[in-house]
């Protein structure tokens, strides 16, 4: 059962919340991981990014199955904390964005941004803030995703609470999440070369992205597994394993292919020496087939996992519903991006790579 809204409830939903925030930040200036520089910025400087997120995942995995092999505390505690949790982290993402507005405004010498301080707040004033040295971007991911890996793993702690089993439902939901979340933190150097990363600003609209949309939303289709007993007919498993196969290769190798050309143009890619548009668009492996096949790729990973739901509701497909919408949006934003940048190089690659994200389809 989930908690009510009483005080007692927020106060333990704050305790745990603030000393996850403390643990990950010391984490991040203190866990192994190697040191990279991000690209180069607008100013023409490159950051430098300790990239330990992985560490940190391994470290929070390992404490939080320690702690529930010794009965110290169960998940399912998160679970029952979901909506103080939720409330908490909506409090923490206000209060954080105004910090950020305060302490960036207070750089640019009491100056506002580039808008008023409604748009200061809603798109960030700063691209790279940072406290001792950690880049508050690219940190917030850990919280995020960890959060989100935690939420998850609550509602298969509270099914087991309420009805002795983990259905095979439940296996599957975990297992693919695990694997998405782990191979993030494998990947992380990758979102060095993200548009958010390089491009966004830090304010409110990522700020409450990372915090509250994606541990809180991303994690529904969970709850709808809790109470779902229905066995599963038997062609189903090997089907949403293929479906999750397929996308997580096309998700993984689009990225993959597109940060090694980065690092290096040299790379082989398919076996061939990586072919570009004018010495600088990839049009080899999956980026001369589709334009935006990394989105197509997280697609079919959002439909694996939210299929094991099931039929009995809506509610969890809202998430690839959401995530259609964005990527759509996002893939014309970036389309609008590329045409600016790249000029005419941007319609020979168009030509070249005539679909975005479903090969003849669109
Ligand atoms: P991309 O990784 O596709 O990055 C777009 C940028 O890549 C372009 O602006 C351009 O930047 C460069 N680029 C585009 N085409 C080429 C090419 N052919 N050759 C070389 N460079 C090219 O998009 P995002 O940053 O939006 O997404 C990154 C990942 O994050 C994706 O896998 C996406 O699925 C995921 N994501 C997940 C979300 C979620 O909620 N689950 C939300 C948002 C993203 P330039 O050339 O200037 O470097």
């Amino acid at each position: 059962m989930a908690s009510a809204l009483d005080p007692v409830a927020l106060l333990k939903a704050a305790g745990i919340f603030l000393a996850f925030i403390a643990f990950l930040f010391v984490g991040a200036l203190v866990f192994p991981g190697k040191n990279e520089l991000g690209v180069a910025l607008p100013d023409g400087t490159r950051q430098k990014y300790k990239l330990n997120g992985f560490s940190s995942f391994l470290i929070v995995t390992a404490l939080t199955a320690l702690g529930c092999y010794t009965a110290l505390f169960s998940l399912a505690s998160l679970h029952h904390l979901f909506w103080p949790l939720l409330v908490v982290v909506n409090l923490f993402a206000f209060s954080f964005t105004l910090y950020l507005v305060l302490t960036g405004r207070r750089k640019l010498g009491g100056r506002p941004g580039v808008g008023g301080f409604i748009s200061d707040s809603f798109y960030g004033v700063e691209i790279n803030p940072n406290l001792f040295g950690v880049d508050l971007k690219m940190f917030s991911y850990r919280p995020s995703l960890i959060g989100l890996g935690l939420l998850n793993v609550s509602f298969a702690f509270a099914q087991y609470e309420a009805h002795g089993l983990i259905t095979t439902r439940m296996w599957l939901f975990q297992i693919f999440y695990f694997i998405y979340l782990t191979n993030y933190f494998q990947f992380e150097y990758g979102m060095l070369y993200t548009w958010d990363i390089i491009a966004e600003k830090f304010g409110w609209m990522l700020v409450w992205g990372d915090y509250a949309l994606v541990p809180f939303f991303y994690s529904v289709p969970g709850w709808f597994l809790i109470d779902n007993l229905d066995p599963m007919p038997s062609w189903e498993p090997p089907v949403l394993c293929a479906l999750f196969a397929l996308g997580f290769w096309i998700f993984r190798g689009t990225n993959e292919q597109k940060h090694r050309y980065k690092v290096n143009p040299q790379t082989h890619i398919w076996g061939k020496p990586a072919q570009a548009v004018g010495g600088r668009l990839l049009v080899s492996g999956f980026w001369g087939i589709g334009r935006k096949l990394n989105y197509t790729g997280e697609l079919c990973i959002y439909f694996s996992w939210t299929l094991t739901t099931g039929f009995h509701s809506i509610v969890p497909y809202l998430l690839p519903l959401w995530l259609f919408c964005l990527f759509t949006h996002r893939a014309w934003r970036d389309d609008q991006r590329c045409r600016a940048k790249y000029g005419p190089l941007w319609v020979e690659y168009c030509a070249h790579a005539k679909f975005k994200m479903f090969p003849f389809i669109y």
